[in-house]
């Protein structure tokens, strides 16, 4: 057993070395292929040093990246999200649960002033967001993700960093695109579930 850990330890002493060594030499080879190609190439991450020069060159973010929630509509990109399709319902689940309490939920009214499962306004400070992911995983309504967009610098701390309804509501069709897996699965299992209260329901 000692002997197998000593084996390893090599082997992940060797692959440290490598890293090391390479990491002198893979500029000079990005250079001189960069001259023979005539482009920029995309630097290989798993070998040499482990940056790329940004913002020319990106790496392909995981889908489980995560940065700042956004709310979902039912639709397409470039649609406006609606009463009709916006998913939440206002049952302010996620602001409890938001560790910094930096959601804040209005439910909507209807014309008699009665109250209805729906969000009229929605805020979140995305100063204090802590991009923890809590409230995406308490919604029971698949209404508020995480997005990957993490361009959002401007300098400026104020009224601008407190994304409003409009601001945070995404399609479905965006959301579907950017996480493909987890869309598949909730897709399954919405589908599942449907069949499941169709068979219990009464002919
Ligand atoms: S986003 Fe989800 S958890 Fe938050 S209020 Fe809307 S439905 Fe409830
Ligand atoms: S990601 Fe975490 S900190 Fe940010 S709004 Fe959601 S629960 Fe709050």
């Amino acid at each position: 057993m000692i002997r197998l850990y000593g084996l390893e330890l090599l082997r992940g002493l060797t692959i440290t070395l490598g890293h090391f060594v390479s990491s002198y030499t893979v500029g000079l080879r990005r250079t001189f292929k960069n001259r023979l190609r005539g482009h920029v190439r995309q630097l290989p991450t798993d070998s040499g040093i482990f940056t790329v020069q940004y913002p020319e060159e990106r790496l392909k973010l995981p889908e489980r990246f995560r940065v700042l929630p956004v709310l979902i509509f039912d639709g397409k990109e470039g649609e406006k999200w609606s009463s009709q399709t916006e998913r939440c319902t206002a049952c302010g689940i996620c602001a409890k649960v938001c560790p910094p309490q930096c959601i804040w939920i209005v439910q909507g009214k209807d014309p008699q002033g009665k109250p209805v499962p729906k969000a009229s306004e929605f805020y979140i400070d995305v100063d204090v967001c802590m991009n923890c992911g809590l409230c995406a995983e308490f919604c029971p309504f698949d209404a508020i993700k995480m997005d990957h967009t993490f361009e959002l610098g401007g300098g400026e701390r104020g009224a601008s960093h407190i994304f409003d309804i409009d601001r945070l509501h995404v399609s479905t069709e965006y959301y579907g695109k950017t996480h493909p897996k987890a869309w598949a699965d909730e897709e399954a299992r919405r589908k599942t579930e449907a069949e499941k209260k169709a068979s219990r329901s009464p002919e």
